[in-house]
């Protein structure tokens, strides 16, 4: 056997949005480490500006990763629907582009790892090739226990008081994500299309680490939640890459946190898809000031920051709020893309108001700062009983409700700032946290032996 017959050479297929594509551009730089062939298929165009500059630094960084472009068809779904959810569509109808783009590679692939939206086109393809092939599901492994078991969940009608998960813990009604309530909605159909295919997969991996999720890591690989469960490798917390991510010169708001004392700040994102109404961004900016604290807070205007920005900072936040934030001069607001990485990991900064994105909740674990948590679609409300539950590391007021239940209120929001920033007891758990996340990743830590053996295994089949 020749030295370079024995590289593995890994496919990856990410998904739409920055949720889904910065973890599989993590996972990519830890394949380079492990000293992998990595050939990372890239969905085009991209939905957001923001996707496009990360996959720009990430090649110039690591210019030994071969670029496949997967130029995509058009979506079958039109007017009004969620630009993320279309790209969604466009690469599920676009998946069978992959076989001549994959079986010709040299040197041939060892395993294919694609995005968890992506089972049911992919599994065709990677089966014909007849290569090893995974997902990386980029949420919690709770989340991946429910999205697992909901078929099954799904016969009934969801009447009672949620989903008892085998193994598991039980889901309730309100946490359920909302478009899966939707009998004829299109996740519903995909999560049920797909979901009994994990059975089909080589493996799962998962971007978390046994420390804060061992029970249900343990339920799944005993195929107490699904019988026949692959293995599910839980890899992570996914480590922000400095050679890729916040190359840029520091933005205000690093210069700006540079000037705040130790742990004075929160934090307020949600993420990188959703934008708030205009009355709640205003409730929230009444809650920031109200609080006393000060406050990084980063605004979304629009969903997708290709859009035209036709409002700025102050049409956004009305005058009135806008001044009286100025007047204050305790806080900043920015209406652009900021380096989250570098956020959480500042000195200052000493509580996180978060959406509970999963990259954002495993960010705030690897830094160790305690969230304030405002689930508002999708998996977060399970992600938030994980921070409350599991990580221990955070609060969640549960009758704010999702996105737009109602609206939640300036004293309010104002109350749960003090109440996360004043709690000394969150600050040292989140530190605990922090400190297993990086002993997971370190050298003999449970995420790294998993990596290291799955690397193992594939070099050897090669
Ligand atoms: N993010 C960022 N800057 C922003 C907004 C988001 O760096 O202004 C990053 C954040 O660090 C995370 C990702 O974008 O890695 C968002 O993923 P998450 O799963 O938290 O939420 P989603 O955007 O999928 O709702
Ligand atoms: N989802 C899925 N299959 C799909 C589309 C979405 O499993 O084809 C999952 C998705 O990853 C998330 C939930 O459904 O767990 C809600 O999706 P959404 O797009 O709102 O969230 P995000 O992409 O930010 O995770």
């Amino acid at each position: 056997m020749s030295s370079s017959s024995c590289v593995a050479h890994v496919a990856l297929l990410p998904s739409a949005g920055m949720g889904h594509l910065t973890p599989f551009l993590r996972l990519a730089a830890m394949l380079c480490h492990h000293h992998c062939h990595v050939t990372l298929i890239t969905p085009k165009p991209t939905v957001s500006n923001a996707e496009s500059n990360l996959l720009s630094k990430f090649f110039s960084a690591f210019p030994q990763v071969n670029q496949l472009n997967l130029h995509l068809l058009p979506s079958s779904h039109t007017a009004n629907a969620d630009p993320f959810f279309l790209q969604f569509d466009a690469i599920r109808r676009s998946c069978h582009l992959l076989h001549p783009l994959l079986s010709s590679l040299s040197p041939p692939l060892s395993s294919f790892v694609y995005d968890m939206t992506l089972i049911s086109p992919v599994l065709p393809v990677a089966t014909a090739i007849g290569v090893p092939h995974y997902i990386l599901f980029t949420s919690s492994a709770s989340m991946f226990c429910f999205y697992s078991y909901f078929p099954k969940a799904a016969e009934s009608t969801f009447d009672g008081d949620g989903i008892d998960i085998p193994g598991f813990s039980s889901v309730s009604k309100s946490s359920l994500p909302p478009q899966l309530l939707d009998r004829d909605g299109i996740y519903r159909k995909l999560f049920l299309e797909d979901s009994p295919k994990v059975t089909k997969l080589h493996g799962v991996f998962l971007n978390t680490f046994e420390e804060v999720e061992s029970k249900t890591l343990k339920a799944l690989n005993a195929g107490e939640v699904v019988k026949d469960m692959p293995p599910v490798h839980a890899l992570g917390p996914f480590v922000p890459c400095y050679e890729f991510e916040g190359l840029g010169e520091r933005g205000e708001s690093l210069k700006w946190l540079d000037k705040q004392p130790n742990g004075s700040v929160i934090y307020v994102c949600f993420g990188s898809r959703i934008a708030l109404k205009s009355n709640q961004i205003r409730e929230i900016g009444d809650g920031l000031v109200r609080s006393g604290f000060r406050f990084l807070w980063v605004v979304k205007g629009n969903k997708v920051d290709k859009e035209d920005e036709e409002k700025g900072l102050e049409g956004v936040l009305g005058i009135e709020l806008a001044e009286r934030i100025t007047k204050d001069n305790k806080g900043l607001v920015v209406k652009e893309w900021v380096d989250q990485r570098q956020i959480l990991d500042h000195s200052a900064v000493g509580g996180f108001f978060s959406h509970c994105g999963w990259n954002s909740v495993m960010e705030a674990a690897f830094y160790g700062v305690p969230i304030l948590g405002w689930p508002l679609l999708g998996d977060q409300k399970i992600n938030a009983e994980f921070v409350v539950s599991n990580g221990g590391f955070g609060i969640w007021k549960k009758d704010w409700g999702w996105e737009g239940e109602r609206l939640v209120r300036g004293e309010e929001i104002g109350d749960a700032i003090k109440e996360l920033m004043r709690n000394e007891s969150l600050i040292t758990k989140a530190e605990e946290v922090k400190m297993a996340a990086r002993k997971a990743i370190g050298v003999g830590g449970g995420s790294e032996i998993n990596l290291q053996k799955i690397t193992e295994q594939w070099k050897k089949s090669q």
